[in-house]
């Protein structure tokens, strides 16, 4: 337990801060630091404090927990914060997830009363040195370096299954793009996706990525894989209105016919009135490709706009989908987005189900695909092949 470091107590609460001090004493706390509420904190920390822990209330006068985590993240991101409060467990969820996006490494919340056994968990739970997230990974990458990676096809398709809820069986793969670097080894998308799309240079990607996961779904089918191939779409590509003939072209020269190929169109993009946009899509699926709504409920897509692209799947984002079995609020929003998709008559994919958990809770909400980490990780052509054979057929 690191209690050689002082331990910054925020609190407006005269009496809880002294329970909390003392018990802190109690554990073996070299110096414990106390603040009414954010500002005094603050003060604190210009006055050249630098706690090794805090435990912040949440609801203060002056400024309350959540200002000071935002402060706390700009000056001391490094501090570990534990959260004392007795707020409701749905509002102690949407703060963590605001800690964690202003970098604040949040290592659990005390319920009040604050007993001893528990602090002393958190505290220990405070010890594992974690890696720090990157916020904001550099993109290493010069646009010039990446359409250098691109010509030389250093860009293969990794592949992540989905599986059919009601029996496991596979039910098909999305591919993702991975860039195998010849000095630093396999790069993720972030590395590159974003730098391409800005500077309006994603499609020639886009064509290989196609193009690549075709010949594997082709391949997949000859090995006797009943299987769709998901491939994603940049909004970007979109506006132009060859993209849906030229990408016909590309999987059909493969061998593969468009049924078997599901594009992915994140809900931002299908929110786009643009005219071109919505050629295309219905272009594509007069061809016979899937059109999935990707990354469902990060956007504001309405009713009307979701109806008026011809779309087959929808894939509930991932940030509702992990831990929606103990988070409410995310469940709620889940089952809401099933009985959405069931009405249009879509196909529904819930991405990042990472615990028996979450597969148990999208499993009892009828969601037909599952996809994420507890079932397998994006993989290469020839992993994904082993894996697809020991699934039940
Ligand atoms: P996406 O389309 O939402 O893809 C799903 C992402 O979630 C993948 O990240 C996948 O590895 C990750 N994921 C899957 N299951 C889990 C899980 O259980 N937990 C967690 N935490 N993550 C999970 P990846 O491969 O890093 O791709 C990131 C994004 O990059 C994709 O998000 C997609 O928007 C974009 N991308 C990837 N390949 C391509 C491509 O060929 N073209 C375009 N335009 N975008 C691509
Ligand atoms: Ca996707
Ligand atoms: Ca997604």
């Amino acid at each position: 337990m690191n209690l050689a470091q002082p331990i910054l107590i925020v609190e407006d609460h005269d009496f809880q801060r002294r329970i909390l001090a003392r018990l802190l004493d109690a554990l073996g706390a070299r110096q414990v630091l106390e603040a009414e509420n954010g500002r005094a904190a603050l003060a604190l920390l210009d006055a050249g404090h630098a706690p090794g822990l805090v435990i912040c209330d949440l609801d203060m006068p002056e400024m309350d927990g959540m200002a000071f985590i935002r402060h706390l993240g700009e000056r001391l991101p490094d501090v570990p914060v534990i959260i004392a409060s007795a707020l409701d467990p749905a509002l102690l969820g949407s703060v963590a997830k605001m800690a964690d996006a202003y970098g604040v490494r949040l290592l659990g919340v005390l319920e009040k009363p604050v007993t001893r056994v528990h602090l002393a968990q958190l505290i220990a739970a405070g010890d594992g040195e974690r890696p720090r997230r990157v916020m904001s990974p550099m993109p290493s990458f010069t646009l010039e370096e990446i359409e250098a990676g691109i010509r030389n096809h250093e860009f293969v398709p990794f592949f992540q299954p989905k599986l059919d809820m009601k029996n496991g069986a596979l039910a098909g793969a999305e591919a993702l793009a991975r860039w195998r670097h010849p000095a630093q080894g396999i790069v993720a998308p972030y590395g590159f996706i974003l730098t391409l799309e800005q500077a309006g240079r994603i499609d020639a990607l886009t064509f290989l990525m196609l193009e690549q996961a075709a010949h594997a779904a082709r391949r997949l089918r000859e090995a006797g894989l009943d299987i769709t191939v998901s491939v994603n779409l940049s909004t970007t590509s979109l506006a132009d209105v060859t993209l849906a003939d030229r990408v016909t072209q590309i999987v059909t020269a493969c061998g593969v016919e468009p049924k078997h190929m599901v594009l992915e169109i994140t809900e931002t993009a299908a929110m786009t009135a643009l005219a071109p946009a919505l050629e295309n899509l219905t272009r594509l699926r007069m061809k016979g490709f899937g059109l999935s709504i990707d990354d469902y409920g990060t956007g504001f897509a309405s009713l009307a706009q979701l109806a008026r692209v011809p779309f087959t799947e929808l894939k509930i984002d991932q940030g509702f989908v992990t831990g929606c079995s103990e988070n409410p609020n995310a469940h709620v929003i889940v089952e809401a987005s099933l009985a959405l998709a069931r009405g249009l008559k879509l196909r529904t994919v819930a991405e990042g189900i990472e615990t028996q958990a979450d597969w148990d809770a999208l499993r009892a909400l009828a969601c037909d695909l599952a996809q994420g980490y507890f079932i397998a990780r994006p993989m290469d052509e020839a992993a994904f092949v082993a894996f697809a054979r020991g699934q039940p057929k």
